[in-house]
């Protein structure tokens, strides 16, 4: 057992997860989440040495406050606040302030407050996670990492959106993308398997979670990523609507809907509950699939499908001498049914699935599932870990 340890803070929207990592293992000492934030099902729960713990949160007062003091207690009890060395926080917005990891001071936060504008709900509540931590960990140095840092190097024609340029030059309107730690994380260990450099691996990165997303990687660097100005863009998710042609807005409002219910449907109803209209969750959805639900079989393929032509126009985007293909995330680490469907259309490439890597590229393993003789390149399976690199990116900067 190590002793020093980073606390790694996610405050979102709704949510407060946490874990505690030993940055020479990666290992996570405690890790736990508050969630459903504001509703009666609030609770918080957190695993220590394999065993789990559930505690309601009282319904009332602030839950974001209630489940930072639970934390705080909780590490204070286990003896573990006396061995940190640094606090990083996960921040989604950057925007363009922000192209790596920054030591957080008051300028920082108020910056990630401004930047509230390109991620309303998550950069308010990573605001109020960097001032509670300072507020009881003030002698602690405190990092934010960057959801969007990663996708700093793409170049402008990848993320200008064809709009009058004035709307940029104003209000900086473009794509930024998110996912973007675990997007790197994985780009780094693709390297490692595939033996190269980082800088000389040409990647296609594929996170497939509750939010999903691909992004392209040349000789290391990002080149071109699918989400947007907001998460809200590129592929079909859990619950968001992905690429859309914006001329659906102006249909619904002409129809009656209003600016806030559009929004909420297009984030949080659309996706894999809004064709299934049952579940946001790609188990749940494969089991009603097989049980012959036509809707669930249909969200399946627009999930797949749009995966596959993401990857399919990035081979565009890395240009010749693609390494591999990666999947990550919940869905990508662990479906094979999903990988499956998305190698079947990337047959045209070359790629053919080798059955039993896909099978044991599973919980956790890492693993290669798929090869194309055509492109010279492999499919591989790569668990994520964003909080192992916030915790190195903390202690390299000390
Ligand atoms: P988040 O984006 O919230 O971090 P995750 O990366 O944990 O989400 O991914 C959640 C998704 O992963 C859910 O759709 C869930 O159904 C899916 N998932 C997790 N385990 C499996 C599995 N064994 N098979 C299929 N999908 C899975």
């Amino acid at each position: 057992m190590s002793n020093s340890y980073v606390l790694v803070i996610n405050s979102g929207s709704s949510s407060l997860k946490f874990a505690v990592i030993d940055p020479a293992t990666g290992d996570a000492v405690i890790s736990g989440l508050g969630e459903c934030f504001g509703l009666p099902e609030a609770m918080i729960s957190w695993k220590y040495n394999g065993e789990k713990t559930e505690e309601a949160i009282p319904a009332g007062g602030d839950h974001h406050q209630y489940a930072f003091t639970r934390i705080v207690k909780l590490l204070d009890a286990l003896h573990l606040s006396d061995k940190f060395v640094a606090i990083g926080h996960r921040v989604v917005a950057g925007g363009e302030s922000f192209k790596g990891t920054v030591r957080v001071t008051e300028d920082v936060v108020n910056e990630v407050e401004k930047l509230a504008e390109l991620a309303p709900l998550h950069n308010k509540a990573n605001g109020y996670g960097m001032r509670a931590a300072m507020e009881v960990f003030p002698s602690l140095p405190q990092f934010a990492t960057f959801d969007t840092a990663f996708h700093q190097t793409m170049p402008a024609k990848a993320f200008m959106y064809a709009l009058p340029k004035k709307i940029y030059d104003d209000y900086r309107v473009r794509r930024y993308g998110a996912h973007g730690t675990s997007h790197y994380f994985v780009s780094r260990e693709a390297a490692k398997v595939l033996g190269k450099a980082a800088t000389e691996c040409n990647l296609i990165t594929v996170h497939l979670g509750n939010g999903a997303s691909v992004s392209a990687i040349k000789n290391g660097e990002c080149v071109d990523t699918s989400m947007g100005l907001t998460p809200l863009a590129g592929l079909a998710m859990g619950t968001r609507c992905g690429d859309l042609d914006p001329s659906v807005i102006e249909f619904l409002i002409r129809k009656g809907w209003d600016h806030d219910t559009i929004f909420n449907t297009l984030n949080k109803k659309s996706g894999l509950l809004g064709l299934s209209g049952k579940t946001s969750d790609m188990r749940g959805l494969i089991e009603a699939m097989d049980q012959g639900d036509k809707d669930a079989q249909l969200a399946f393929e627009v999930f797949t499908y749009r995966v596959a032509k993401y990857i399919a126009s990035y081979l565009v985007a890395v240009g010749e001498g693609l390494d591999a293909i990666v999947f990550t995330g919940g869905i990508g680490e662990n479906s094979l049914p999903v990988r499956s469907a998305v190698l079947n259309d990337l047959k045209v490439f070359g790629f053919v699935e080798d059955k039993q890597g896909n099978e044991a590229a599973r919980f956790g393993q890492s693993g290669q599932i798929a090869k194309s003789d055509l492109f010279n390149a492999v499919a591989l399976v790569i668990p994520t870990n964003e909080e192992l690199v916030i915790a190195q990116d903390c202690v390299n900067l000390l």
